[in-house]
């Protein structure tokens, strides 16, 4: 932090806002570094900070709860945990929060962790029954439930979250039907390459994919019948998921002044630092500086949530930072594990290695030679030397690359 806090860094009384994955890792973190002041962690939910991954991936399957840390981890390394506790003001000038009980908690550090929320559709009828996001156990339990009675779901939004969940869905034998805006699903996260994969992918498992439409509303009595089309055309359905992206609850930090991105989310620096020398921000509700990336941006995985509970626990006990780690995250749909490292864009040349039809395969992007993405497919050795080469900016022989018979370090100029 630029300003010192009064006490011992490793005796300072750390406050810590929202309960889920990256306050869960940063207190863990925090106690492993020889932390020893009061820690307390404030979440607006009811459960103990829990695994999300498996929301979209797991929930036929009864594998929902997933803690991040057993309940009993807070008791035993003295965190005090207040749950359903939503913080509701921020005095940065008394070092003080607020909660919706009436609590109040002073700090010499505030670590905003408070995520992200589903984006939602402002379009007539989005308050029926039958129409959810997808962020929490709740959430997924509801999904369970449409799936269970064998609802047939429209799912608006074709990224990552919509797709995982129409692979469950299809997996089931129950009728998905996704409406994507773009002309492509994954526009905004994929290459066209991997779009195109994974479009035939979902087409095959029988998932109806339709791009390029636009959902203008939603009718029904009772509950959901029908997703409306800008064209008028009618989608009939018995349940409809909205994975149209998600909006960081950064609503606190702007009370409270903080720096904020263009885009929305929480500025901080490479350190987790924010524009308050006393409050830090990790997570999906933060803006922030990306390796290979000018200026900063928001990154929405768990990989960069465990980056900035690490950074964030040097900035507390002023210990030397971590090594910046290029971007990554992963994916599961169908048999295919997803993993995806560096900032997919458009621009780059993409050589294809591997087979797609097999499901194994890896698209790396890349600049004359000099990787700054990989997309692979159930092909770690891929993806861990892609993830490599771009941090260190190795020129690699396309030629030899799209070979699989050729080792990948022989593929190195
Ligand atoms: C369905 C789904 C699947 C995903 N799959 C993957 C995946 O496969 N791979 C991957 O890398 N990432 C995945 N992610 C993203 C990953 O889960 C997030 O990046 C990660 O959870 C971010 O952690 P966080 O702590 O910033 O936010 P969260 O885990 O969302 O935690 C924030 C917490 O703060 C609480 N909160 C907000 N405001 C307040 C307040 N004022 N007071 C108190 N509490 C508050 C929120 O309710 C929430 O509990 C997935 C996300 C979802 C929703």
């Amino acid at each position: 932090m630029s300003t010192a806090p009064a006490v011992d860094a490793t005796r300072s009384r750390v406050v810590v806002v929202g309960a889920g994955h990256a306050a869960a890792t940063l207190v863990g973190l925090l106690r492993q570094a020889g932390h020893t002041g009061e820690i307390v962690l404030l979440g607006d939910e009811l459960d103990h900070p829990y695994q999300r991954p498996p929301l979209s991936k797991k929930f036929a399957d009864g594998e929902l709860e997933q803690w991040l840390r057993p309940p009993e981890f807070y008791q035993e390394q003295l965190v005090t945990i207040g749950l359903g506790e939503q913080v509701t003001s921020i005095d940065p000038a008394a070092r003080l929060v607020g909660t919706s009980s009436g609590a109040e908690h002073a700090y010499d550090v505030l670590v905003l962790a408070t995520g992200a929320r589903p984006r939602p559709l402002p379009v007539p009828g989005a308050d029926l029954s039958g129409i959810a996001g997808l962020r929490t156990l709740g959430d997924a339990r509801v999904l369970r439930k449409w799936l269970a009675e064998g609802r047939r779901l429209v799912i608006v939004g074709g990224g990552y979250i919509g797709l995982e969940v129409a692979a469950v869905v299809r997996s089931r034998g129950v009728e998905a039907i996704v409406l994507e805006r773009e002309e492509r699903v994954l526009a905004r996260v994929a290459s066209a390459e991997l779009s195109a994969i994974m479009t035939e992918r979902h087409t095959a498992s029988g998932t109806s994919i339709r791009t390029g439409v636009q959902v203008v509303g939603f009718e029904g009595e009772g509950g959901v019948r029908r997703a409306v089309l800008a064209d008028g055309t009618g989608i009939d359905c018995d349940a409809v998921l909205v994975g149209v992206g998600a909006v960081p609850n950064d609503e606190l930090a702007a009370a409270a002044g903080l720096e904020r991105g263009l885009g929305g989310g929480v500025v901080v620096d490479e350190l987790a630092r924010t524009s308050d020398p006393a409050i830090l921000a990790i997570g999906d509700v933060t803006c922030r500086p990306v390796p290979g990336f000018d200026g900063t941006r928001r990154l929405e995985s768990i990989p960069s949530a465990t980056e900035q509970a690490r950074q964030a626990v040097a900035a507390i006990l002023r210990t030397p930072p971590p090594e910046p780690e290029t971007p990554w995250f992963w994916s599961d749909q169908f048999d295919l594990k997803l993993k995806i490292a560096g900032v997919v864009r458009p621009g780059p040349q993409v050589t294809l290695r591997g087979d797609p039809s097999s499901g194994r395969f890896a698209l790396f992007h890349h600049h004359d030679g000099v990787p700054v993405a990989v997309e692979s497919s159930n092909a770690s050795p891929e993806f861990m030397a892609g993830k490599k080469w771009i941090a260190s900016g190795t020129r690699v022989d396309q030629g030899r690359l799209m070979d699989p018979t050729v080792a990948l370090r022989d593929a190195v100029i």
